[in-house]
């Protein structure tokens, strides 16, 4: 690795180096990728365990409107200090509840990141539709729509690097069909088309997301896309779970992305990805570990293990999808919906991110295939992790930060906003 890229790969001697990082008996992947997480919701896991995705929400929305600065840093530290430890090294965030008053919260994100040595893509997210107006969320946490395009091109300008090799890009991101106008998701596509970064949103989630969009706008979720300027290769959206045949193939042929989240729509009970349907279709599939607040955990190891086995049973086929495409979509796939050609492959000239994880433990020692066994098998902690050349994670240990001490301030972060 030279100057945060890899310079070369292959067997046999060792070539001169300042540093060398010996790690035997690991298999060497690209660094994982996530797709989407809200890292806020470390500081609120396990409320609503039994809800679905509506009532879930209507229950936090109160929650969440009290967070700041300060509870996001702790809460985010915790987040990506978990994903590193997963093996994960290039991440986006979805951040969508900014309450009034409270400054600073993509600052305390992007430093967290910086701080811990994540690879990172924050989503200024957004909501505008309160339930006043016929939205979801309470019209204590939505924004003023002027105020948020002003506050999304401010942070487009503070963050946004679009170098080959970047360390942070910044992505423009309304959070759903129900917090949101239509209004503001066109206005939103322009902005960030004028100054080339991508767009995000959650998208056909649920079956109740669909009735409202029906009931709401005359349209499937994805017509509604369709219709706002809300496709193409520069646009990913998390989940899309309910789509027809014909949509998948719109998606395809629009070199859309979809970022999966099997454990989150597993405890929300949303339902299953099409994602072997999707692959086959030739559409860009990341994973994503989505919010901590419905999966009380942020490990994109597990996603891939989730991924693979929820496609099997989706299907009742054990060829639904193989390893081999699980870590595909874990890196590669991730990496496009992230519209990153410079990572997710371990190829000379890409960004040096690495993951390594060790086979001759208890759990893996003997495991004849050893990516089948990683994927079929619960993850481990990723032995060492590296990113952009630096390591963050030796001997499966956190180097950048303190994991005893993140554990004590979200456990005291936690209670305060429960209380
Ligand atoms: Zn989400």
């Amino acid at each position: 690795m030279r100057e945060g890229t890899i310079a070369e790969i292959g067997s046999g001697r060792a070539p001169h180096a300042d540093h060398w990082v010996n790690q035997p008996n690991c298999v060497a992947m690209p660094g994982l990728v996530n797709a989407h997480d809200h890292m806020y919701q470390w500081a609120t896991r396990g409320f609503v365990p039994d809800g679905t995705l509506f009532e879930w929400l209507r229950a936090l929305y109160p929650v969440w409107s009290r967070i700041d600065a300060d509870i996001l840093r702790i809460a985010a530290r915790a987040a990506m200090a978990k994903l590193l430890l997963s093996g994960c090294t290039l991440s986006t965030d979805h951040h969508y509840v900014f309450p009034h008053g409270r400054g600073g919260l993509v600052d305390a994100l992007v430093q967290s990141a910086r701080e811990l040595g994540l690879r990172f893509h924050p989503c200024r997210g957004s909501m505008s539709l309160g339930e006043s107006a016929g939205g979801l969320p309470p019209d204590s946490v939505v924004e003023n729509e002027e105020d948020i395009l002003a506050d999304t091109e401010a942070t487009i300008r503070r963050f946004h690097d679009p170098n080959p090799g970047s360390m942070c890009r910044v992505v423009v991101a309304p959070c759903s069909p129900f917090s949101v106008t239509p209004q503001l998701m066109r206005d939103s596509a322009e902005l960030a088309r004028k100054h080339g970064v991508r767009l995000h949103t959650h998208l056909a989630e649920t079956l109740d997301e669909e009735t409202f969009c029906v009931e709401k706008f005359g349209k499937r979720p994805y017509e509604l896309m369709e219709d706002l300027g809300w496709t193409g290769d520069d646009v990913w959206y998390a989940h899309g779970i309910h789509l027809s045949t014909a949509e998948i193939g719109r998606i395809a042929e629009m070199k859309t992305g979809i970022a999966h989240c099997p454990s989150s729509n597993m405890r929300l009970g949303a339902g299953a990805c099409r994602v072997e349907d999707l692959v086959r279709a030739g559409a860009r599939v990341g994973l994503g570990v989505d919010g901590a607040a419905s999966n009380e955990d942020a490990n994109l190891a597990m996603e891939a293990h989730q991924a693979l086995l929820l496609a099997r049973v989706r299907h009742a086929s054990p060829r639904a999808l193989d390893a081999r495409t699980a870590w595909r979509l874990a890196t590669k796939g991730g990496a496009e919906c992230l519209g990153r050609d410079d990572c997710g492959v371990l190829e000379v000239g890409k960004c040096a991110d690495i993951a390594c994880f060790g086979v001759d433990d208890l759990a893996h020692a003997g495991i004849k295939d050893l990516l089948a066994g990683l994927a079929l098998a619960p993850p481990a902690r990723a032995q060492c992790v590296i990113v952009n050349g630096r390591v963050v994670v030796r001997e499966g240990r956190l180097l950048t930060a303190d994991e005893e001490q993140i554990a004590r301030e979200i456990a005291a972060t936690s209670a305060r906003l429960a209380g």
